[in-house]
């Protein structure tokens, strides 16, 4: 019995719906090798990443003392081509998130056919608390340390929780430093004016509603006038908001890190755009709040968790009144709510393919940065709607066709040509 199969298996054993994120993506990824007819080997391969680098950074604070991080990167597969994926600046981040975070970002770069695996970074640190000089020197600090393993045609990093197009801008500027020449396509999510591309910092939550009204389409809601919940009012959740509003839907639910605001009459997005703070605040504007959990159950047509990990779970799945769950956030599932979502008829359109329009302008950010010439908006939207349109579909009658549910099949596709590569350059 393969250490999937026993720990899955153990799980069942003791009841508990729990495993971590790192194993419950592993349960998946074997499912869908299995379903798929591949051997053994194909999963002993992808199971894990093939590198993961812990790095640890003095970083001097403002106060004259030296506070040590802890930072990983973490490559998955590289048979496609370079690694890609973003770093996140979290308190939380762990070893076991970023491996699992580099593995969604193989599934999403095959759903989507970019010629990349999966990459992931972190750093354990809460950027709430720390000045921007604090920030700089730490993000500069990072790429030094990981300097040796990434780069344009190696592993290209992006923006993800709590970093910023400032962020990669100082990274950037510190790997072209050492390279010793200019490397915009180092990293993505830059400022446009050091080759960022247009539409990348609005780019998931495009994605999210280039993909939501295609799943809308399938169960017969229009998007406007339909009453929508979004968790987390981020960079993902707020232009989400805003994009969706814009199209007629009502927006009756906001979450952030500190409670939700609901109204069935919808919420005043613009307001809530023009005071949220730069960590996507706005329950601090209000008196009458409720919280995270509460909003996630509350009537509407389409719900979207955009904020953090394992938010909707066993206990509060059935309780979800939307007919439609849109994963823009990574993880906000455990697998035993997304059987009893689907087994309630509810519409789970996973992560993987829900938020992957953020890599994939990311992918045309380097791609513009490699030819040295500049797309327009409108050549963004046209080619990510193309490309997303596709990958919906693709995935969509795969979970028709095979029975299964969405977050299985685009994990069936997303494997599909990593194995092939991985076979062709006789990795197994
Ligand atoms: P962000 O840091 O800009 O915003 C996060 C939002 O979640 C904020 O409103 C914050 O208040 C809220 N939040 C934080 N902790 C919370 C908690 N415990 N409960 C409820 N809300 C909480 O992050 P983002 O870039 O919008 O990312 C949100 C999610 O989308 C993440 O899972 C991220 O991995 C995923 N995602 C983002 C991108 C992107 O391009 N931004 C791409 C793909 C996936």
């Amino acid at each position: 019995m393969s250490l999937i199969n026993s720990t899955i298996v153990q799980h069942q054993e003791e009841g508990r719906e729990q495993l971590n994120v790192l194993e419950r993506t592993q349960e998946v990824i074997y499912k869908a090798l299995k379903e798929l007819g591949h051997k053994e080997e194909a999963y002993e391969l992808l199971k894990e990443p093939l590198r993961l680098l812990t790095v640890r950074m003095p970083v001097k604070m403002d106060d004259g003392t030296v506070q040590v991080f802890t930072g990983y990167r973490a490559q998955h597969n590289d048979a496609i081509g370079p690694t890609k994926g973003g770093i996140r600046f979290h308190p939380d981040v762990t070893e076991n998130e970023v491996k699992a975070l580099s593995m969604w970002m193989s599934i999403k770069c095959g759903i989507t056919n970019l010629p990349y695996g999966g990459g992931k970074g972190g750093i354990q640190c809460d950027p709430r608390n720390m000045s921007f000089p604090e920030l700089e020197r730490l993000s500069r600090s990072y790429v030094r340390s990981i300097s040796q393993i990434v780069g344009p045609t190696k592993d290209i990093p992006a923006p993800d929780v709590f970093t910023n197009s400032q962020i990669m801008a100082w990274m950037m500027d510190e790997y072209s430093r050492i390279r010793e020449f200019d490397s915009p396509g180092f990293i993505t999510g830059k400022p446009l004016v050091l080759g960022g591309s247009r539409g990348r910092e609005s780019s998931t939550a495009m994605g999210v509603t280039m993909i939501m009204r295609e799943a809308a389409k399938v169960v017969g809601i229009k998007i406007k006038g339909a009453r929508i919940i979004i968790q987390g009012f981020g960079n993902a959740g707020s232009f989400l908001a805003k994009f969706l509003s814009d199209q007629g839907a009502k927006i009756v639910g906001i979450s952030d890190a500190y409670g939700a605001l609901y109204n069935p009459e919808g919420l005043d997005i613009d307001y809530l755009l023009e005071n949220r703070d730069s960590f996507g605040t706005v329950t601090n504007l209000f008196k009458d709040i409720i919280t995270n959990q509460e909003l996630l159950i509350k009537p509407c047509d389409i719900l979207v968790p955009a904020a953090i990990e394992n938010q909707i779970t066993e206990e509060n799945a059935s309780h979800i009144k939307a007919k439609i769950v849109v994963e823009a956030a990574n993880g906000p599932t455990t697998l035993k709510a997304t059987e009893v979502l689907t087994q309630g008829g509810i519409l789970i359109v996973p992560d993987v393919l829900a938020s992957s329009g953020g890599v994939v302008v990311s992918y045309f950010e380097w791609v513009q940065n490699n030819q040295g010439y500049y797309w327009t908006d409108e050549e963004v939207e046209n080619k990510l709607e193309k490309i997303l349109t596709t990958a919906f579909l693709n995935v969509y009658q795969t979970s028709v066709n095979k029975g299964i549910d969405m977050r299985l099949a685009a994990y069936m596709i997303g494997l599909k040509r990593m194995v092939e590569a991985s076979r062709f350059r006789g990795w197994i």
